[in-house]
Order: C-alpha cells, then sequence, then structure tokens
C-alpha cells in the first residue's frame, strides 16, 4: 500500500467513526485524489454530510453577506435567467478586524481543472475542494488599511431548472478542524438553506451547463476557456448531438482542432447527419481562410460535404447550407461570375429575410458591381441592424463608385454600432486619400 492509499484508509476509518468534520475531511481527500473510485467514495461522503446526517445543519448556515457580492451576483443570475450564459463563480468575502467593514472579491472558476462534473453532487464535491484551498485576501480595508480577515467563500453555480444559484458556502479554511459549511440557494436577493427534497440524485449537470459556458467565454471573447471547456465537455459529452451548436463560436476565435474532435465524434455516432456533414464543411472552409497557402481541395471537399448535407436531409428550407454553396462558388474560382451571381440571386429572392445571404451576395458584388452590392447591404442593413458589417460593405461600394459624402456617412453609421471596430481606421484612410 502506497501512501495515499495509506492516507485514504485512515481517513475512511476516521469518517465511518467520526463526525461530520471527519465525513467532510474524507469527501475533500477523495476529491483530491485521482483513482477513478475515489470520485464515488467523495460524492458518497458529501451525500452524508449535506443530506443524510441528521446533524447535516452545521452550525450558523447564514450569515448576511456583502451588499456588493449580492449585486454582483444578483445581476448575472437575472441574465442567466434569460438565457445568457453564465459561468460559476467563486465570491470570497472578508471583514477587516479593526473596523469591521466587510469587502467582496470573485474569480470566474475555469473548468480546466475539474476532473468530473456530471452531477449536482459533483459539482458540490468540486466547490468544496475549491473552497478549502481560497487563500486569504492580501488587500488591506478600504476605510482604515488594517489587514482583512477572511468569512466565508461562496462557490456560485447556476441551476437551470430551478433559476437560482445553488452555492456551496465555505466558513472555514485551510486546516481548521471544526469545518463549517453549507448548501444554499440564493434567488438573486436572499438565501435558504438547501432541503433534502431539493436536490434528487438524477439531478445532473449536464452538457447544457458546458454548452452555456462555452459560448459564454466565446460571447466574451475568451476562446481559450471556451477552448478548455469544450475539450471537458468531449471528455464527458463526446457525440452529444447538442455539441454542435458551440462549433460556429468556436471556430470564429479559429479553434480548429477541438472542433474537429466536436465533429468527428458527433459524426462517428451519427455517420453522414446532415447537420454533422453541415459543420464539417464550415470547418474546413475555415480552414481555407486561414490556410497559408490557402488550400483550394478544402473549398472542394466542403462543396461534396454541404451538397451531401442537403440532399440527404431533404430539406428545402436549410438557408445556411444553400448560401453555403454560393460561398463556396464564390471562393473556388471554378465557376463563371455569371454563374456565382445566378447562385446568389437564387438564394437571396429563396429567402429574402435572410440577412446573412444579402450580406455574402453583397461581397460577391463588391468585387463585380458595386451599385448591386450597395442594394444588397442596405437590404441587409434594415434586416438586421445591430450588425456594422453592412455598413462596413456599403462604405466599400461607395468609396469604388467615388461617392464620398455616402460613404462617410455609412462609416459613421458603423462606428455607432461598434467604436472600435478594426475596419474603420482603414476606411478612414481612405476616405481621407479620396479627398
Ligand atoms: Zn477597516
Amino acid at each position: 500500500m502506497n501512501d495515499g492509499a495509506e492516507t485514504l484508509a485512515r481517513i475512511e476509518l476516521e469518517a465511518q467513526e467520526g463526525d461530520v468534520n471527519a465525513q467532510l475531511d474524507a469527501a475533500i481527500a477523495y476529491m483530491s485524489d485521482n483513482s477513478p473510485g475515489s470520485a464515488a467514495k467523495a460524492i458518497y461522503w458529501i451525500r452524508k454530510v449535506f443530506l443524510t446526517n441528521s446533524d447535516r445543519t452545521t452550525p450558523t448556515l447564514i450569515v448576511q453577506a456583502n451588499k456588493t457580492s449580492l449585486e454582483v451576483r444578483g445581476k448575472t443570475l437575472a441574465l442567466a435567467r434569460s438565457g445568457e450564459p453564465l459561468v460559476d463563480m467563486l465570491l470570497r468575502t472578508s471583514k477587516c478586524q479593526t473596523c469591521g467593514d466587510t469587502s467582496t472579491d470573485k474569480t470566474l472558476i475555469g473548468l480546466e481543472g475539474v476532473k468530473f462534473y456530471r452531477t449536482v453532487w459533483d459539482f458540490i464535491a468540486w466547490a468544496l475542494l475549491s473552497s478549502s484551498s481560497v487563500q486569504p485576501s492580501d488587500q488591506k480595508c478600504d476605510l482604515c488599511g488594517a489587514p482583512l480577515e477572511m468569512q466565508f467563500v461562496d462557490y456560485h453555480h447556476f441551476v437551470k431548472e430551478s433559476g437560482e444559484d445553488l452555492i456551496v458556502r465555505s466558513l472555514t479554511f485551510g486546516f481548521d478542524p471544526h469545518k463549517r459549511y453549507s448548501l444554499l440557494w440564493f434567488d438573486g436577493k436572499d438565501y435558504r438553506v438547501v432541503s433534502q427534497e431539493d436536490i434528487r440524485d438524477e439531478d445532473k449537470v449536464d452538457a447544457d451547463y458546458f454548452i452555456r459556458s462555452i459560448n459564454g467565454y466565446t460571447a466574451a471573447g475568451n476562446f481559450e476557456d471556451a477552448e478548455a471547456a469544450a475539450k471537458l465537455a468531449l471528455q464527458q459529452f463526446g457525440g452529444d448531438p447538442k455539441l454542435l451548436t458551440v462549433v460556429n463560436g468556436l471556430l470564429a476565435g479559429n479553434k480548429i482542432s477541438v472542433c474537429e474532435s466536436i465533429i468527428d465524434g458527433h459524426l462517428e455516432q451519427r455517420p453522414g447527419d446532415p447537420a454533422g456533414l453541415f459543420c464539417k464543411a464550415e470547418l474546413l472552409l475555415q480552414k481555407f481562410r486561414v490556410g497559408k497557402p490557402a488550400a483550394i481541395e478544402l473549398v472542394k471537399e466542403a462543396d461534396l460535404l454541404v451538397n451531401r448535407a442537403l440532399s440527404t436531409s431533404g430539406r428545402k428550407d436549410w438557408q445556411e447550407a444553400e448560401l453555403m454553396r454560393c460561398d463556396i462558388a464564390r471562393l473556388s474560382g471554378d465557376s463563371s461570375a455569371e454563374k456565382v451571381e445566378t447562385l446568389y440571386e437564387e438564394v437571396v429572392s429563396k429567402f429574402p429575410n435572410f440577412a446573412a445571404a444579402r450580406f455574402g451576395s453583397g461581397l460577391f458584388y463588391l468585387e463585380n458591381d458595386p451599385e448591386k452590392a450597395i442594394n444588397q447591404f442596405i437590404a441587409g442593413e434594415s434586416l438586421s441592424a445591430g450588425d456594422p458589417m453592412f455598413a462596413l460593405g456599403q462604405a466599400q461600394a461607395y468609396l469604388k463608385l467615388k461617392k464620398l459624402d455616402q460613404a462617410r456617412s455609412a462609416i459613421e453609421r458603423a462606428k455607432q454600432l461598434s467604436p472600435t471596430h478594426p475596419m474603420l481606421p482603414m476606411l478612414e484612410d481612405e476616405l481621407a486619400k479620396a479627398r
């Protein structure tokens, strides 16, 4: 028996004979251990501590939290309920030893370190482990400059089904033998203690959890954490059809290899599935766009895939796939300009309210017929008023036509929507030179 196993055996014995503190010690020790059986053991003891034990009402469950802490999470919770992505958050509340002022700071929980995370029990175990390693703040009191003392650490996890945060609150830190943890709900304003009826064994931290996190990270432009979360989701939910929904966002951050794994996992379980084929085609086009030198065979392979997706799906309303065929024709260089124009015209007239088709055809006309490009970009702007790309497209077309006043007003509109858009300086420069 090695040292680690010996320690675990001792802790296990102490937990079996001991009180809630010994059981929590066991849960945390098992959580920190890498062997597969330990995960189940950790959850066994966590359940015991929080639900089965009669003395699970460990002391002082609800402490008045700092106002800032409530406001910070309350705001994000409201967004989460309306479907916005939300990642887990660790809130540390400290109190000044001299004047009594409390302060709060927060950390978003990165998902990279999570070993297993499929059920609510997994979450609690992970939260206990994270909270047990939190260090006190080295900040000084804002009011009097005295050192701060950590009061408690809250690990917040949004539970979609109830629309509330489940919180693991840790009131003791480090090697304090008298552990005080509590399990709370937070509705955006108040806390209440979790009851046995609230949590069932079948409650799952499901693929949706990861999808929300990944989309949250990509929306914030944090593609590194998005990628890390996607890798973890792949390990646990590889092949789940919902995972395909994160591909688009990840591709925007050029996270090609994780997207490839998601798509391949999907297609392995569902060979020939049209949605999977379409995503694969999207991936190949992205590879083509960023590849140096650009490899035209990627476009041809994408062409095969999207055609297969369209014909096997039998769908007549798949506007994204039909538009992709136009983009492929434009990128491949095989088709005459007349042929490409016809393809775009067909898609635009079939789906007149599809803004992306207006954009694609606008790009095509920008090279060939700037007047027509302007018409498409104007139509797209009225369909998708918040997207600066349509005004930027118009600015480029007007510049080509030397219609400088119209170009300037298009640039101004784009600037209002996206003041720091990377295309703006280039277009402003071009406008200044044209005058
Ligand atoms: Zn103070």
